[in-house]
């Protein structure tokens, strides 16, 4: 039997009219048996601030009461089915204590216990939506199978016991119903809830579907499909109908937020498609992700990761000597931290940190701990308010006239970085954040909308 995981991100299950249409989706086609969903949208970013140290009693009760209205007002439009009142009042009541227990400890593990309450809130109401439909369907508790390590926050996750524990725990019971199942979030050998880091979903998904051995990962969104850029930042952006593993790997990891980064992984371990579109306009298809794909332009996309940090780094040691960068990556390491982009000279190394590896309550991941660290053995300095541009394609390094065109558009700008040639797919720069979104709007302009 062949076997669709479709996922539904916070838009598409933002609430009663959109589950619908989510729903409708998944009916028709018998093979959709994992349904992934996101909390409804909205709800991580109020989790999210019920976990920072500096809201008072009054916003946690506002916050906690904008979450219960989001969710019952789902609740109200099914004709308030009493099991599910049930499981809701349980989940928003411990939503309450973990809150209150933040004020006092404010534990890593409770703060991932808290946030995974807005996935564990959708998929209830969700297969709820689908047995009204008329199908057979249940929510299922993804700890069960999503066993991760105990980084909380940005959870790794254990492949090999995924697949075990899917095998007998979710296997079994796809033949006969929908399964709803929560993205985001899993549990480490102790049980204990873990998170994988914003915009998670997507990596559940392809998890699930690489233990299950799916033939297709389903990413319903808010878009109808990957674009030449954010349609958000150049109104002219197209929609892409087919792209390689690759090409989306580099798209997701240099910030196209359609997709989490960490997604095409399973999806390239097992061979498996994936398909991107809207869950509001389903008719206008997708993007279809890969392994071979016809077409390969020099020019794919244009992608924008804001938020980026600049570290530079300074030492005399460099000069002529060995060890000084085997040091610098044994530090970043230890502190968890893996190197984004980076150039080095005589007596510098200019590396870039991304907010976006940040865990999923947002703490960054420049510590003073690990700046007292660096310092130790060499001058730091720190720059924020940058944005990483990054013109994603195929032979960029290796067709004469990329630069050349790259740069004729970005000559109003001052460019902090720029990263070329380890590569064939992507030339990066780093520029004012102020200026990224022009960057981009001119780029894509230049690139793809020409005659
Ligand atoms: P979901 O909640 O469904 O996971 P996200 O907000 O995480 O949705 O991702 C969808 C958003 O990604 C779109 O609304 C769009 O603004 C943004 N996006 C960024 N880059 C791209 C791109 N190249 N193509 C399509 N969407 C993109
Ligand atoms: N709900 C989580 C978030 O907003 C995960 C996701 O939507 O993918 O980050
Ligand atoms: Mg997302």
């Amino acid at each position: 039997m062949s076997l669709v995981v479709a996922k539904f991100g916070g838009t598409s299950v933002a609430d009663y009219d959109a589950m619908g249409r989510s729903a409708d989706i998944v009916l028709a086609n018998a093979a959709t048996r994992i349904v992934v969903v996101s909390a409804s949208s909205g709800v991580t970013n109020l989790l999210v601030e019920l976990t920072q140290a500096t809201i008072n009693d009054e916003r946690r009760l506002q916050l906690l009461k904008q979450i219960a209205q989001i969710q019952y007002q789902i609740v109200d439009e099914l004709g308030r089915p009493q099991e599910i009142i049930a499981v809701l009042d349980k989940l928003l009541s411990r939503m309450a204590v973990l809150s209150e227990m933040l004020v006092l400890n404010r534990s890593k593990a409770v703060m991932d216990e808290l946030l995974s309450l807005g996935e564990q809130c959708s998929s209830a109401l969700f297969a709820a939506v689908l047995r009204e439909k008329g199908a057979i369907a249940s929510a299922f508790d993804v700890r069960r199978v999503l066993r991760t390590d105990s980084h909380f926050g940005r959870a790794e996750p254990q492949i090999e016991a995924i697949a075990c524990l899917a095998h007998e725990h979710l296997q079994p019971f796809l033949q006969d119903q929908i399964i709803v199942t929560q993205g985001f979030i899993g549990a480490d050998d102790e049980g204990r809830t873990t998170t994988l880091g914003r915009g998670g979903s997507d990596y559940s998904a392809a998890l699930l579907a690489e233990a299950l051995k799916a033939s297709a990962v389903e990413i319903w969104t808010d878009v109808a499909g990957i674009y030449t850029t954010d349609p958000r930042l150049a109104p002219n952006a197209r929609p892409i109908a087919e792209i390689s593993f690759n090409e989306a790997a580099e798209m997701a990891t240099f910030g196209a937020k359609v997709l989490h980064p960490a997604t095409i992984l399973p999806a390239v371990r097992q061979q498996i498609q994936v398909f991107v579109g809207s869950s509001k306009e389903p008719q206008k298809g997708g993007t279809w992700i890969r392994h071979q794909v016809e077409d390969a332009p020099v020019y794919r996309a244009v992608a924008l990761r804001r938020d980026q940090t600049l570290l530079n780094l300074h030492s005399l040691q460099m000069l002529h000597a060995q060890g000084f960068l085997a040091e610098t990556f044994a530090t970043l390491a230890r502190h968890k931290i893996s190197v984004d982009l980076i150039t080095t000279s005589e007596v510098n190394v200019a590396l870039t940190l991304d907010k976006t590896g940040s865990d999923s309550s947002g703490h960054g991941l420049l510590s003073e701990a690990l700046l007292q660290e660096l310092s130790q053995h060499c001058r730091v300095r720190v720059e924020d308010k940058l944005a990483l541009v990054a013109i994603i394609g195929n032979r960029i390094a290796t067709t004469p006239g990329v630069c050349r065109r790259v740069f004729e558009v970005l000559e109003p700008h001052n460019v902090r970085m720029i990263c070329q040639g380890a590569s064939p797919h992507n030339l990066c720069v780093l520029v004012a954040e102020s200026e990224a979104a022009q960057v981009v709007a001119a780029l894509h302009q230049n690139l793809f909308e020409g005659a």
